[in-house]
């Protein structure tokens, strides 16, 4: 086994959202970033996918204005969020004619952008309103926090809300927010993602879709602003396990298909930004260290998928905004809860449709072909252009371990593993956020300032 030595410097394993903002960070305060990605393309969970000529994403993603750690990240990589992102308010918008709502707040200072959405609602009753607006006031009373966690559906219960609200309003954003179905789903996290969104400034609220790729989106550009800093980014190469020199050092065995046999490597400091399963296999082999309890929490964390299914149509295709919330219905193999008009995001892709489900367990286990024919009905049957009959293409994408279910009460792992100079980094470590672009880059930046400050 080949041998080199880096001296005085960080590893970070893992490109994602959370590990680009480690090595960002790190590269920033002045130290030596390498970074291992086993995939060969940047950015993890949130990543550009190709089919044939087209550019695809592993799964339709939408920002939020609140996302303040991924915004200022992305200004600091010189990317220009008023171009990458489209910046639309806040709204939950079902298409016309198919029974739901028409709920978008204007332009207004917080929190009378809400009042006035709230007032113009179309497709809620003079009851829903209320009920939303006793949600509201009772939340702030409240200070968006509970005593003790319960699942969404009790917290909705408890604070009065309509089932026509429930079902309009609430369970998608729950189901969008937290992957997670309101039933399971920790009321606290939800109140924490509505409190620096609904609760805070009218541009928190703003709902924000790439118009860029994901890796394009941020961590090709980390990536750039790390080589910059003396850095370098490695891909095709996979962390294979992790040993404790004498307390001082870190080595990382790594092979895949950009390096040639095994080959191992030291460090003082490891950032190791993979997902919670593969950072419990590379823990759980580190000898003469018992990390059996932070395995245990690691692999405690269940999953759950989300599908996206892309419909490529006549490039004349294009709805009436740039995306409309579903009325979903599984019992009517109706699975599409959101579809996202990506012809308005980027012109190249007119035509293309990506219909999302979140807590895709049920969807998921359908053959694709079935699912994609249901979801093209769904949409032929609900928008009025005949050009929806059929798509030229489809393409189905589920990511099986797309987030960790977010459930009433989730104790999650600290950034600090106790062991010297190793950190853990990615959505799921602790903090407010359930499993979010914006929880992996706050969880990678705390992890990273725990070396520059010193702390570990
Ligand atoms: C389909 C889908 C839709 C989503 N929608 C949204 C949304 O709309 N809004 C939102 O905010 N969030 C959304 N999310 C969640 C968001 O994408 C994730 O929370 C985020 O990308 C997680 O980033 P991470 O860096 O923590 O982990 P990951 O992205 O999983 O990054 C871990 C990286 O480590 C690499 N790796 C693993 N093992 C090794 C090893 N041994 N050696 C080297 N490298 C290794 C992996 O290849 C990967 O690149 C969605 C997720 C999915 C899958």
């Amino acid at each position: 086994m080949a041998k080199e030595f880096v001296g005085k410097s960080v590893a970070v394993v893992g490109a994602g959202w959370a590990g680009c903002a480690a090595a960002m960070e790190l590269a920033r305060a002045g130290h030596a970033v390498t970074v291992f990605e086993a995939a060969r393309t940047l950015g993890g969970r949130a990543r550009r996918v190709e089919r044939e000529k087209t550019v695809l994403d592993n799964g339709q993603h939408i920002l939020l204005g609140a996302y303040h750690a991924t915004l200022s990240l992305l200004r600091r990589t010189g990317v220009d969020a008023s171009q990458a992102l489209l910046s639309l308010p806040l709204q939950m918008r079902y298409p016309q004619g198919s029974g739901g709502m028409d709920f978008v707040a204007p332009r207004l200072p917080a929190p009378l952008h809400l009042a006035v959405a709230l007032w113009r609602c179309g497709g809620l009753a003079r009851a829903d309103k209320l009920s939303l607006a006793r949600f509201s006031s009772t939340a702030r009373w409240a200070g968006w926090q509970l005593h003790t966690d319960c699942s969404v559906s009790e917290l909705l219960a408890r604070w009065d809300q309509s089932p026509r609200l429930i079902q309009l309003m609430w369970r998608p954003l729950c189901l969008a927010a937290l992957n997670t179905a309101p039933d399971q789903a920790s009321a606290q996290v939800f109140l924490n993602v509505l409190r620096d969104s609904l609760g805070a400034s009218r541009s928190a609220s703003d709902m924000l879709v790439p118009r860029h790729d994901l890796s394009r989106l941020l961590p090709e550009a980390a990536a750039d602003y790390v080589r910059a800093r003396g850095g370098s980014i490695r891909t095709g190469a996979s962390v294979k396990a992790l040993r404790n020199i004498e307390g001082r050092l870190w080595q990382l065995d790594i092979s895949g298909a950009a390096v040639s046999g095994n080959w191992s490597t030291y460090f003082p400091n490891v950032v190791l930004a993979t997902g919670a399963a593969q950072a419990a296999g590379l823990l759980h082999g580190i000898p003469a260290h018992d990390t059996s309890d932070l395995c245990q929490q690691l692999t405690a964390l269940e999953h759950s998928p989300i599908t996206t299914c892309y419909l490529q149509y006549d490039a004349s295709v294009q709805l009436e905004q740039p995306f409309f919330a579903l009325l979903d219905d599984p019992e009517q193999q109706r699975w599409g809860q959101f579809v996202f008009d990506r012809g308005q995001l980027d012109a190249q892709q007119a035509g293309m449709l990506a219909v999302v489900i979140s807590a895709a367990s049920a969807a998921a286990a359908l053959p694709q072909e079935a699912l994609a024919r249901a979801i093209a009905r769904q949409l032929a049957a609900t928008f009025p252009l005949p050009a929806l009959q059929q798509p030229r293409w489809c393409k189905v994408i589920t990511e099986k371990r797309a987030t960790f279910a977010c459930t009433p009460g989730l104790v999650r792992p600290a950034n600090n593993t106790g062991m010297g100079g190793l950190l853990l980094a990615g959505d799921y470590t602790t903090g407010d956020y359930p499993a979010t672009l914006e929880g992996a880059v706050r969880s990678g930046l705390a992890a990273a300032r725990l070396i520059t400050g010193g702390t570990v």
